[in-house]
Protein backbone atom coordinates (compact mmCIF):
# COMPACT_ATOMS: atom_id res chain seq x y z
CA UNK A 1 0.00 0.00 0.00
CA UNK A 2 1.11 3.18 -0.17
CA UNK A 3 0.31 6.93 1.04
CA UNK A 4 0.89 9.96 -1.09
CA UNK A 5 1.63 12.63 1.39
CA UNK A 6 3.85 13.31 4.45
CA UNK A 7 1.43 15.65 6.33
CA UNK A 8 -0.61 14.56 9.52
CA UNK A 9 -2.95 12.90 7.47
CA UNK A 10 -0.97 10.58 5.64
CA UNK A 11 1.20 9.94 8.03
CA UNK A 12 -1.54 9.14 10.78
CA UNK A 13 -2.61 6.66 7.68
CA UNK A 14 0.78 5.62 7.68
CA UNK A 15 0.63 4.80 10.95
CA UNK A 16 -2.99 2.65 11.47
CA UNK A 17 -2.63 0.92 8.54
CA UNK A 18 1.48 -0.58 10.23
CA UNK A 19 0.10 -1.08 13.35
CA UNK A 20 -2.78 -3.44 11.60
CA UNK A 21 -0.06 -5.05 10.35
CA UNK A 22 0.10 -4.31 6.67
CA UNK A 23 2.89 -3.79 4.16
CA UNK A 24 2.51 0.14 3.69
CA UNK A 25 4.94 2.93 2.30
CA UNK A 26 4.70 6.59 2.67
CA UNK A 27 5.73 8.86 -0.25
CA UNK A 28 6.60 12.38 0.49
CA UNK A 29 8.06 14.67 -2.00
CA UNK A 30 9.50 17.31 0.54
CA UNK A 31 10.34 16.17 4.36
CA UNK A 32 7.82 14.99 6.39
CA UNK A 33 5.46 18.13 7.82
CA UNK A 34 6.66 20.16 4.63
CA UNK A 35 3.13 21.07 3.73
CA UNK A 36 0.50 22.51 5.66
CA UNK A 37 1.68 20.61 8.82
CA UNK A 38 4.61 22.04 8.70
CA UNK A 39 2.90 26.10 8.29
CA UNK A 40 -0.15 26.09 10.81
CA UNK A 41 -1.18 26.16 14.10
CA UNK A 42 -2.07 23.26 16.53
CA UNK A 43 -5.43 24.08 18.01
CA UNK A 44 -7.25 20.74 18.76
CA UNK A 45 -10.70 22.52 18.90
CA UNK A 46 -14.04 21.18 18.96
CA UNK A 47 -15.78 24.84 19.26
CA UNK A 48 -14.45 25.84 15.89
CA UNK A 49 -16.58 22.40 14.22
CA UNK A 50 -19.99 22.48 12.93
CA UNK A 51 -22.14 20.63 14.97
CA UNK A 52 -22.94 17.57 13.65
CA UNK A 53 -20.98 14.93 11.46
CA UNK A 54 -17.88 17.33 11.58
CA UNK A 55 -18.47 17.54 15.58
CA UNK A 56 -18.64 13.85 16.37
CA UNK A 57 -15.45 13.32 13.67
CA UNK A 58 -13.53 16.29 15.92
CA UNK A 59 -14.52 14.58 18.92
CA UNK A 60 -13.25 10.86 18.73
CA UNK A 61 -9.82 12.27 16.93
CA UNK A 62 -9.53 14.82 20.53
CA UNK A 63 -9.89 11.06 21.77
CA UNK A 64 -7.12 9.52 19.78
CA UNK A 65 -5.17 12.58 20.80
CA UNK A 66 -5.33 11.79 24.09
CA UNK A 67 -4.18 8.55 23.97
CA UNK A 68 -1.34 9.49 21.46
CA UNK A 69 -0.07 11.99 24.18
CA UNK A 70 -0.25 9.57 26.87
CA UNK A 71 1.74 6.92 25.11
CA UNK A 72 5.31 5.99 25.12
CA UNK A 73 7.14 8.97 23.51
CA UNK A 74 3.53 11.10 23.52
CA UNK A 75 4.78 13.94 25.88
CA UNK A 76 7.10 14.99 23.12
CA UNK A 77 3.99 16.18 21.29
CA UNK A 78 3.70 19.73 23.13
CA UNK A 79 -0.59 17.98 23.98
CA UNK A 80 -2.05 20.26 26.11
CA UNK A 81 -6.15 20.11 27.00
CA UNK A 82 -6.28 23.74 28.67
CA UNK A 83 -9.34 24.14 27.08
CA UNK A 84 -10.27 26.80 24.61
CA UNK A 85 -12.21 30.11 24.21
CA UNK A 86 -14.33 31.28 21.34
CA UNK A 87 -14.19 35.52 21.58
CA UNK A 88 -17.25 38.08 20.56
CA UNK A 89 -16.08 41.40 20.31
CA UNK A 90 -20.49 42.51 19.39
CA UNK A 91 -23.16 42.41 20.72
CA UNK A 92 -23.95 40.67 17.16
CA UNK A 93 -21.19 37.87 17.66
CA UNK A 94 -22.36 37.39 21.33
CA UNK A 95 -25.99 36.52 20.10
CA UNK A 96 -24.65 33.56 17.60
CA UNK A 97 -22.14 32.88 19.91
CA UNK A 98 -25.22 31.57 21.99
CA UNK A 99 -26.63 29.85 19.39
CA UNK A 100 -24.05 28.06 18.37
CA UNK A 101 -22.89 27.01 22.35
CA UNK A 102 -26.86 26.05 22.51
CA UNK A 103 -25.88 23.42 19.69
CA UNK A 104 -22.75 22.29 20.78
CA UNK A 105 -24.58 21.69 23.97
CA UNK A 106 -27.17 19.47 22.10
CA UNK A 107 -23.81 17.13 21.06
CA UNK A 108 -22.84 16.67 24.50
CA UNK A 109 -19.97 19.01 24.18
CA UNK A 110 -19.58 21.37 27.81
CA UNK A 111 -19.47 24.59 26.66
CA UNK A 112 -19.41 27.23 29.38
CA UNK A 113 -20.59 31.05 28.18
CA UNK A 114 -19.07 33.73 30.01
CA UNK A 115 -19.60 37.24 30.45
CA UNK A 116 -17.41 40.24 29.96
CA UNK A 117 -16.04 39.82 33.49
CA UNK A 118 -15.89 36.08 33.98
CA UNK A 119 -14.74 36.28 30.24
CA UNK A 120 -11.31 38.33 31.55
CA UNK A 121 -11.35 36.60 35.06
CA UNK A 122 -10.32 33.51 32.91
CA UNK A 123 -8.68 35.28 30.25
CA UNK A 124 -6.99 38.21 32.10
CA UNK A 125 -5.14 39.53 28.47
CA UNK A 126 -8.37 40.09 26.90
CA UNK A 127 -9.23 43.47 26.02
CA UNK A 128 -11.88 44.90 28.46
CA UNK A 129 -14.15 45.96 24.94
CA UNK A 130 -15.29 42.31 24.27
CA UNK A 131 -18.64 41.28 24.47
CA UNK A 132 -18.09 37.67 26.37
CA UNK A 133 -16.68 34.40 25.07
CA UNK A 134 -17.48 30.86 24.95
CA UNK A 135 -15.18 28.51 26.98
CA UNK A 136 -14.72 24.61 26.57
CA UNK A 137 -12.31 22.05 28.25
CA UNK A 138 -12.89 20.08 24.95
CA UNK A 139 -10.21 21.98 23.50
CA UNK A 140 -6.80 21.49 23.12
CA UNK A 141 -3.33 21.97 21.24
CA UNK A 142 -0.34 20.12 20.03
CA UNK A 143 2.87 20.78 18.40
CA UNK A 144 1.75 19.49 14.45
CA UNK A 145 5.09 18.99 13.02
CA UNK A 146 6.16 16.87 16.51
CA UNK A 147 3.15 15.10 15.63
CA UNK A 148 3.77 14.17 12.06
CA UNK A 149 6.77 13.30 12.98
CA UNK A 150 5.85 11.03 15.85
CA UNK A 151 3.14 9.15 13.76
CA UNK A 152 5.46 8.68 11.01
CA UNK A 153 8.29 7.51 13.16
CA UNK A 154 6.14 5.25 14.60
CA UNK A 155 5.28 3.91 11.52
CA UNK A 156 8.87 3.08 10.74
CA UNK A 157 9.20 1.01 13.96
CA UNK A 158 5.96 -1.01 12.89
CA UNK A 159 7.19 -1.87 9.48
CA UNK A 160 6.53 1.14 7.42
CA UNK A 161 8.74 3.03 4.89
CA UNK A 162 8.82 6.68 5.33
CA UNK A 163 10.12 7.87 1.92
CA UNK A 164 10.71 11.53 1.83
CA UNK A 165 12.33 13.29 -1.18
CA UNK A 166 10.60 10.72 -2.69
CA UNK A 167 7.61 12.58 -5.58
CA UNK A 168 4.73 10.61 -7.14
CA UNK A 169 5.55 12.07 -10.91
CA UNK A 170 3.19 9.03 -12.73
CA UNK A 171 0.91 6.21 -11.88
CA UNK A 172 -0.07 3.90 -14.30
CA UNK A 173 -2.93 1.23 -13.12
CA UNK A 174 -3.62 -2.06 -14.11
CA UNK A 175 -6.83 -4.00 -12.42
CA UNK A 176 -4.88 -6.82 -12.42
CA UNK A 177 -1.52 -5.97 -10.90
CA UNK A 178 -2.67 -2.59 -9.01
CA UNK A 179 -0.50 0.75 -9.29
CA UNK A 180 3.30 1.26 -10.75
CA UNK A 181 4.36 4.37 -9.53
CA UNK A 182 6.92 6.55 -11.07
CA UNK A 183 9.26 8.20 -8.88
CA UNK A 184 12.33 10.83 -8.49
CA UNK A 185 15.22 9.67 -9.21
CA UNK A 186 13.77 7.20 -11.94
CA UNK A 187 12.46 4.73 -9.18
CA UNK A 188 9.74 2.69 -9.47
CA UNK A 189 7.34 1.36 -6.77
CA UNK A 190 4.37 -0.81 -6.73
CA UNK A 191 1.14 -0.92 -4.58
CA UNK A 192 -2.15 -2.97 -4.31
CA UNK A 193 -3.97 0.26 -2.52
CA UNK A 194 -3.09 4.04 -3.08
CA UNK A 195 -4.23 6.78 -0.22
CA UNK A 196 -4.18 10.40 -1.33
CA UNK A 197 -3.57 12.27 0.69
CA UNK A 198 -1.70 15.05 -0.54
CA UNK A 199 -3.49 18.10 1.25
CA UNK A 200 -3.82 21.21 -1.10
CA UNK A 201 -2.05 18.90 -3.75
CA UNK A 202 -4.99 16.30 -3.73
CA UNK A 203 -6.08 17.41 -7.41
CA UNK A 204 -2.85 17.41 -8.89
CA UNK A 205 -1.53 14.06 -7.67
CA UNK A 206 -5.61 12.81 -8.33
CA UNK A 207 -5.07 13.89 -12.04
CA UNK A 208 -1.91 11.30 -12.14
CA UNK A 209 -4.10 8.68 -12.07
CA UNK A 210 -6.73 10.49 -14.70
CA UNK A 211 -9.57 11.71 -12.25
CA UNK A 212 -10.31 15.47 -10.62
CA UNK A 213 -11.10 15.87 -6.82
CA UNK A 214 -12.71 19.36 -5.93
CA UNK A 215 -9.86 20.49 -3.36
CA UNK A 216 -7.95 23.79 -3.94
CA UNK A 217 -5.41 25.44 -1.69
CA UNK A 218 -6.66 28.31 0.47
CA UNK A 219 -3.75 30.27 2.24
CA UNK A 220 -3.34 31.20 5.80
CA UNK A 221 -0.79 33.79 7.10
CA UNK A 222 0.48 33.78 10.61
CA UNK A 223 2.84 36.04 12.52
CA UNK A 224 5.05 34.92 15.42
CA UNK A 225 6.07 37.00 18.37
CA UNK A 226 9.35 36.36 20.35
CA UNK A 227 8.90 33.59 22.98
CA UNK A 228 7.48 35.77 26.17
CA UNK A 229 6.40 34.53 29.41
CA UNK A 230 2.52 32.79 29.92
CA UNK A 231 0.27 35.48 28.62
CA UNK A 232 -2.65 33.02 27.53
CA UNK A 233 -4.34 30.60 29.37
CA UNK A 234 -6.33 29.35 26.86
CA UNK A 235 -5.85 29.14 22.86
CA UNK A 236 -8.80 31.69 21.38
CA UNK A 237 -10.82 32.12 18.12
CA UNK A 238 -12.95 35.16 17.10
CA UNK A 239 -16.29 34.16 17.35
CA UNK A 240 -17.23 34.84 13.60
CA UNK A 241 -13.96 32.29 12.93
CA UNK A 242 -16.51 29.60 11.79
CA UNK A 243 -18.28 31.46 9.19
CA UNK A 244 -15.04 32.89 7.97
CA UNK A 245 -14.09 29.29 7.44
CA UNK A 246 -16.75 28.17 5.76
CA UNK A 247 -17.96 31.62 3.49
CA UNK A 248 -15.98 31.24 0.46
CA UNK A 249 -16.06 33.80 -1.98
CA UNK A 250 -19.48 35.79 -3.36
CA UNK A 251 -21.08 32.63 -0.80
CA UNK A 252 -21.37 33.85 3.35
CA UNK A 253 -22.71 30.62 4.92
CA UNK A 254 -22.16 30.71 8.83
CA UNK A 255 -23.31 27.31 9.57
CA UNK A 256 -22.20 28.62 13.70
CA UNK A 257 -24.77 30.89 13.66
CA UNK A 258 -22.21 33.60 13.93
CA UNK A 259 -21.53 36.04 11.45
CA UNK A 260 -18.43 36.45 9.59
CA UNK A 261 -16.76 40.18 10.48
CA UNK A 262 -16.64 42.11 6.77
CA UNK A 263 -12.44 42.10 6.67
CA UNK A 264 -10.28 41.53 3.68
CA UNK A 265 -8.16 38.15 3.05
CA UNK A 266 -10.50 36.43 5.17
CA UNK A 267 -9.08 37.65 8.53
CA UNK A 268 -10.56 36.00 11.53
CA UNK A 269 -8.09 36.42 14.77
CA UNK A 270 -7.01 33.08 16.72
CA UNK A 271 -3.90 33.16 19.43
CA UNK A 272 -2.05 30.30 20.83
CA UNK A 273 1.34 30.13 23.02
CA UNK A 274 3.38 27.50 21.82
CA UNK A 275 5.46 25.38 24.67
CA UNK A 276 8.70 27.95 23.82
CA UNK A 277 6.64 30.76 24.98
CA UNK A 278 5.96 31.99 21.06
CA UNK A 279 2.69 33.23 20.71
CA UNK A 280 1.11 32.33 16.87
CA UNK A 281 -1.36 35.17 15.90
CA UNK A 282 -3.32 34.62 12.46
CA UNK A 283 -4.74 34.36 10.28
CA UNK A 284 -6.36 34.83 6.47
CA UNK A 285 -8.08 32.95 4.05
CA UNK A 286 -6.81 33.81 0.97
CA UNK A 287 -6.82 32.02 -2.63
CA UNK A 288 -3.57 32.46 -4.49
CA UNK A 289 -2.89 29.27 -5.69
CA UNK A 290 0.13 27.39 -4.52
CA UNK A 291 1.60 30.49 -3.95
CA UNK A 292 3.12 29.99 -0.51
CA UNK A 293 4.89 33.77 0.69
CA UNK A 294 3.62 35.99 3.22
CA UNK A 295 2.46 39.46 2.79
CA UNK A 296 3.20 42.50 4.52
CA UNK A 297 -0.57 43.92 4.11
CA UNK A 298 -1.92 41.01 5.06
CA UNK A 299 0.29 40.23 8.26
CA UNK A 300 -0.46 43.97 9.16
CA UNK A 301 -4.45 43.48 8.89
CA UNK A 302 -3.90 40.44 10.96
CA UNK A 303 -1.65 42.20 13.57
CA UNK A 304 -4.11 45.51 13.95
CA UNK A 305 -7.14 42.74 14.53
CA UNK A 306 -4.96 41.07 16.81
CA UNK A 307 -4.69 44.10 18.77
CA UNK A 308 -8.19 44.73 19.23
CA UNK A 309 -8.93 40.91 21.05
CA UNK A 310 -5.33 41.29 23.04
CA UNK A 311 -3.91 44.35 23.22
CA UNK A 312 -0.82 43.03 25.20
CA UNK A 313 0.84 41.73 22.24
CA UNK A 314 1.87 45.82 21.35
CA UNK A 315 5.03 45.90 22.01
CA UNK A 316 5.88 42.36 21.13
CA UNK A 317 8.48 41.32 18.60
CA UNK A 318 7.56 40.03 15.56
CA UNK A 319 10.03 37.47 15.00
CA UNK A 320 8.58 35.72 11.60
CA UNK A 321 5.79 34.92 9.31
CA UNK A 322 4.63 32.06 7.59
CA UNK A 323 2.13 30.70 5.17
CA UNK A 324 0.60 27.90 4.91
CA UNK A 325 -2.17 25.88 2.19
CA UNK A 326 -5.07 24.77 3.52
CA UNK A 327 -6.97 21.99 1.35
CA UNK A 328 -10.30 23.64 0.94
CA UNK A 329 -13.57 21.67 -0.74
CA UNK A 330 -17.04 23.03 -1.95
CA UNK A 331 -18.53 22.82 1.61
CA UNK A 332 -14.99 22.55 3.81
CA UNK A 333 -15.25 19.17 5.01
CA UNK A 334 -13.27 16.55 3.84
CA UNK A 335 -13.34 13.90 1.39
CA UNK A 336 -12.83 10.16 3.19
CA UNK A 337 -13.26 6.87 1.89
CA UNK A 338 -12.74 5.18 -1.27
CA UNK A 339 -13.65 6.38 -5.31
CA UNK A 340 -16.58 5.28 -6.84
CA UNK A 341 -15.68 2.29 -8.88
CA UNK A 342 -12.53 2.66 -7.78
CA UNK A 343 -12.47 0.25 -4.21
CA UNK A 344 -8.08 0.92 -4.64
CA UNK A 345 -7.78 4.33 -4.43
CA UNK A 346 -8.62 6.32 -1.46
CA UNK A 347 -8.78 9.96 -0.74
CA UNK A 348 -7.78 11.56 2.83
CA UNK A 349 -7.81 15.09 1.47
CA UNK A 350 -9.64 17.97 2.15
CA UNK A 351 -9.46 19.26 6.22
CA UNK A 352 -9.45 22.82 5.32
CA UNK A 353 -8.71 24.66 8.71
CA UNK A 354 -9.17 21.23 10.95
CA UNK A 355 -6.55 18.38 9.82
CA UNK A 356 -4.07 18.33 12.65
CA UNK A 357 -7.42 18.28 14.85
CA UNK A 358 -9.16 15.41 12.77
CA UNK A 359 -5.95 13.48 11.34
CA UNK A 360 -5.97 10.58 13.82
CA UNK A 361 -9.32 9.53 13.41
CA UNK A 362 -8.89 10.05 9.73
CA UNK A 363 -6.06 8.09 9.79
CA UNK A 364 -7.69 5.07 12.11
CA UNK A 365 -11.28 5.58 9.64
CA UNK A 366 -9.19 4.98 6.69
CA UNK A 367 -6.92 2.16 7.73
CA UNK A 368 -10.29 0.44 8.86
CA UNK A 369 -11.81 1.01 5.65
CA UNK A 370 -8.98 -0.23 3.46
CA UNK A 371 -7.78 -3.23 6.03
CA UNK A 372 -11.37 -4.43 6.86
CA UNK A 373 -13.40 -3.00 4.11
CA UNK A 374 -15.41 -0.74 6.17
CA UNK A 375 -14.27 1.69 8.86
CA UNK A 376 -15.91 1.36 12.62
CA UNK A 377 -17.70 4.80 12.68
CA UNK A 378 -19.79 5.39 8.96
CA UNK A 379 -19.23 9.46 8.36
CA UNK A 380 -21.45 9.31 4.40
CA UNK A 381 -21.19 12.94 4.83
CA UNK A 382 -17.88 12.98 3.84
CA UNK A 383 -17.87 10.53 1.22
CA UNK A 384 -15.96 12.07 -1.79
CA UNK A 385 -18.47 11.67 -4.37
CA UNK A 386 -21.11 13.97 -2.56
CA UNK A 387 -19.97 16.63 -5.63
CA UNK A 388 -21.04 14.06 -8.23
CA UNK A 389 -18.27 12.61 -10.97
CA UNK A 390 -14.88 13.11 -10.36
CA UNK A 391 -14.39 14.28 -14.59
CA UNK A 392 -11.37 12.64 -16.17
CA UNK A 393 -8.40 15.18 -15.40
C1 LIG B 1 -2.33 29.07 8.87
C2 LIG B 1 -2.96 27.75 9.14
C3 LIG B 1 -3.39 27.44 10.42
C4 LIG B 1 -3.97 26.20 10.69
N1 LIG B 1 -4.33 25.91 11.96
C5 LIG B 1 -4.87 24.70 12.25
C6 LIG B 1 -5.21 24.38 13.58
O1 LIG B 1 -4.96 25.15 14.50
N2 LIG B 1 -5.79 23.17 13.83
C7 LIG B 1 -6.07 22.28 12.82
O2 LIG B 1 -6.64 21.24 13.11
N3 LIG B 1 -5.71 22.56 11.55
C8 LIG B 1 -5.14 23.74 11.24
N4 LIG B 1 -4.81 24.06 9.96
C9 LIG B 1 -5.12 23.10 8.90
C10 LIG B 1 -4.07 22.01 8.82
O3 LIG B 1 -2.79 22.58 8.76
C11 LIG B 1 -4.32 21.17 7.57
O4 LIG B 1 -5.66 20.78 7.48
C12 LIG B 1 -3.44 19.92 7.63
O5 LIG B 1 -2.10 20.27 7.89
C13 LIG B 1 -3.55 19.16 6.32
O6 LIG B 1 -2.69 18.05 6.47
P1 LIG B 1 -2.43 17.13 5.23
O7 LIG B 1 -1.55 16.04 5.70
O8 LIG B 1 -3.72 16.80 4.57
O9 LIG B 1 -1.67 18.09 4.17
P2 LIG B 1 -0.18 18.61 4.14
O10 LIG B 1 0.40 18.79 5.47
O11 LIG B 1 -0.15 19.78 3.21
O12 LIG B 1 0.60 17.38 3.49
C14 LIG B 1 0.46 17.04 2.14
C15 LIG B 1 1.84 16.57 1.69
O13 LIG B 1 1.74 16.02 0.37
C16 LIG B 1 3.00 16.21 -0.25
N5 LIG B 1 2.86 16.02 -1.69
C17 LIG B 1 2.14 16.78 -2.56
N6 LIG B 1 2.26 16.27 -3.79
C18 LIG B 1 3.05 15.17 -3.71
C19 LIG B 1 3.53 14.23 -4.66
N7 LIG B 1 3.23 14.30 -5.96
N8 LIG B 1 4.34 13.23 -4.23
C20 LIG B 1 4.68 13.12 -2.91
N9 LIG B 1 4.25 14.00 -1.97
C21 LIG B 1 3.44 15.02 -2.37
C22 LIG B 1 3.36 17.64 0.14
O14 LIG B 1 4.74 17.88 0.03
C23 LIG B 1 2.84 17.71 1.59
O15 LIG B 1 3.88 17.49 2.53
C24 LIG B 1 -4.18 25.27 9.64
C25 LIG B 1 -3.72 25.56 8.36
C26 LIG B 1 -3.11 26.78 8.10
C27 LIG B 1 -2.59 27.07 6.72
Amino acid sequence: MAVIGGGVVGTAVAFHLAALGKDVCLLERGDVASGASGSCDGYLFLLSKVPGPHLQLARESLRLHQELAASEGGSSLEFRQDGGMLVARSEEAWDGLKGLVQRQREYGIPVELLERDEALSRQPALSPRIRGAAFSTFNGQVNPVRLAHYLARQAEGMGARIMVRSEVLGVEHSPGTGYRLLLTGGRFLRARVLVNAAGAWADPVARLTGFRLPVIPRRGQVAVTEAVDPLLNTPMLEAGYLAVKFSAPGQSRSPGGVPPAARPAGIAFGVEQTAAGNLLIGSSREEAGFDRRTNPAVIGSILRNALEFLPSLNGLKIIRTYAGLRPRTPDGLPLLGPLPGRPDYFTAVGHEGDGVTLAPVTGRLLAEWIVFGEPSLAFPEFAPERFGGFGRA
